[in-house]
């Protein structure tokens, strides 16, 4: 008896629900914001025969030709610079993998996984990032996040690290884990990770229109798809392999479009796409153990993705493997607060007390691979980031929907991966939180009071060249905004020369 009237009560739910026209649950005119971040996506694979989708995207939107990424040019570090708007000297999430003492004493911690930093959020009593995150923000706006994500569970954690508003559907952690059962049983079992990610990234996808469909259009979202980086580290640029994962990745970009015009929300959606680096080829370089070890360099020094923490606060031997890494080819600029010929943590944005003693970081050039794609860095592996070099600094932008002045179709100021938190609180109609580096890139936005508030200089920088054996540039663009004091600082690469000569490279600034 109970089992018949329950499946009655079920029937006629579904009666009801074929009867009654179907509504929305969202009938909000706010404007929205959707941040897609291609992992790993150079500018130069936006053509019209691998990315259609994206390159139809860019043509009817904005372009943004002088996008960049944060430095260190790698991925934790970048999704949290767009989860705050902040550079690492501001957050603090300074690699990839990151030296907390107070965790782990001595090793480094990876960030890839979301549970060294729930680790580290809980005992550095709430400070694993000491900036402020656009989830915390918007909810203090009585505005909503939302991130889906098909890449490491450390980046999309630190896409919404304190998990406000809607939470974080990533392909291995949903949080709260209080919807973990529902959300499965709507989308199903997570497919295998796979190189093209296509699977996995078209399973993020839908957990955005699934949240679509049950709670409406989160304010602003922040979509992370694993490829092209996935398919590239393990195949490399250019090859059939990574050229299908971009074929794949753009098929999504098209649902994503698509779904747009379907549910009605082309006067409330904005999409803007980046990258959290760019790429480069491996051409073998760097063993940085190994050289420390053969100059004796190497009691109490440990290693954490190349930045050198020497725990024995000698400072003679801080100079001796200074002196001995400038000798070495391989090895590009390198960081420390010591002076000799290094360049400063602040110059990159990325001083903070988490600072290694010395950072090196890998040399690279512009020679091109096999399929004619330039930049190859003295690094292991068959291909990949994280270098000074400009193809792996230089990312793609692009603005396209109700926010955006597409009168122009590109934008040629700099811009970085900081300014999207910023840009997306005024299309929000919000200002930007007080830990914000980043500036609202108002070119590309249609009110004109915005566009009227900058314009732009250029500037260089480089070190004293009293140490001719090893001469680091930093080659940096200025814009000065109307406000005084306002300037930004955008790297476009950094170069180490043995030649006696300063590398400042042939760009056109
Ligand atoms: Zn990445």
């Amino acid at each position: 008896m109970k089992s018949f009237r329950l499946c009655l009560y079920t029937l006629c739910t579904a009666i009801v629900a074929c009867i009654l026209p179907t509504t929305h649950a969202d009938e909000s005119k706010d404007p929205a914001v959707l941040v897609i971040v291609l992992d790993g996506l150079r500018p130069d694979y936006i053509t019209k025969d691998l990315m259609p989708n994206l390159h139809k995207l860019a043509k009817q939107g904005v372009l943004g030709k002088n996008h960049t990424a944060v430095i260190p040019t790698v991925t934790r570090v970048n999704s949290s610079s767009i989860a705050t708007g902040a550079y690492p000297c501001t957050h603090g999430i300074l690699g990839n993998t990151i030296y907390i003492p107070e965790v782990e004493p001595t090793k480094g911690l990876t960030t890839s996984n979301y549970k060294n930093l729930m680790k580290i959020d809980e005992t550095l009593d709430g400070q694993l990032m000491t900036a402020i995150s656009m989830g915390e923000h918007l909810e203090k706006a009585g505005k909503e996040i939302f991130v889906v994500s098909s890449g490491s569970t450390g980046s999309a954690f630190l896409l919404n690290h304190k998990v406000k508003g809607r939470g974080i559907i990533n392909v291995e952690m949903i949080l709260p884990e209080s919807r973990r059962e529902a959300v499965l049983a709507t989308l199903g079992p997570v497919p295998e990770d796979a190189s093209p990610n296509n699977g996995r990234n078209a399973w993020a996808v839908n957990a955005f229109f699934m949240e679509l469909e049950e709670n409406g259009l989160p304010d602003l979202t922040y979509m992370w798809l694993s490829d092209p980086d996935h398919t590239a580290h393990k195949y490399g640029i250019g090859t059939p392999e990574t050229n299908r994962a971009l074929k794949l990745v753009d098929k999504q970009i098209g649902r994503i479009v698509k779904k747009r015009t379907s549910e009605g929300l082309e006067e409330r959606l904005n999409i803007l796409v980046t990258a959290d680096h760019g790429f480069s080829t491996a051409i073998g370089g760097i063993k940085l153990n190994e050289i420390l070890k053969e100059h004796g360099l190497d009691k109490g020094v440990i290693n954490v993705a190349n930045g050198l923490y020497v725990t024995t606060d000698d400072e003679e031997q801080k100079l001796k493997i200074i002196e001995v890494l400038k000798k070495e080819p391989t090895i590009g600029p390198i960081f420390s607060r010591l002076g000799h010929g290094t360049l400063s943590p602040s110059s990159i944005h990325w001083n903070h007390e988490r600072n290694p003693d010395i950072w090196v970081t890998a040399n690279w050039n512009d020679d091109k691979n096999e399929y004619g794609y330039a930049g190859s860095t003295m690094t292991g592996g068959t291909a990949g980031h994280g270098s000074l070099s400009q193809y792996d600094i230089s990312i793609p932008f692009i603005a396209n929907g109700p926010a955006i002045d597409t009168s122009k179709s590109t934008c040629h100021s700099m811009t970085n991966n900081t300014d999207i938190a910023p840009t997306a609180c005024k299309i929000l109609g919000i200002g930007p939180s007080i830990s914000m580096d980043g500036r609202i890139i108002g070119s590309i936005l249609k009110d004109p009071n915005v566009q009227k508030q900058y314009s732009s200089s250029a500037s260089w920088s480089s070190t004293p060249q009293k140490y001719p054996e090893y001469i680091a540039t930093i080659k940096r663009i200025d814009i000065f905004t109307q406000k005084p004091g306002d300037n930004y600082k955008y790297i476009l690469f950094g170069t180490a020369s043995r030649s006696g000569k300063p590398d400042f490279r042939n760009t056109q600034n």
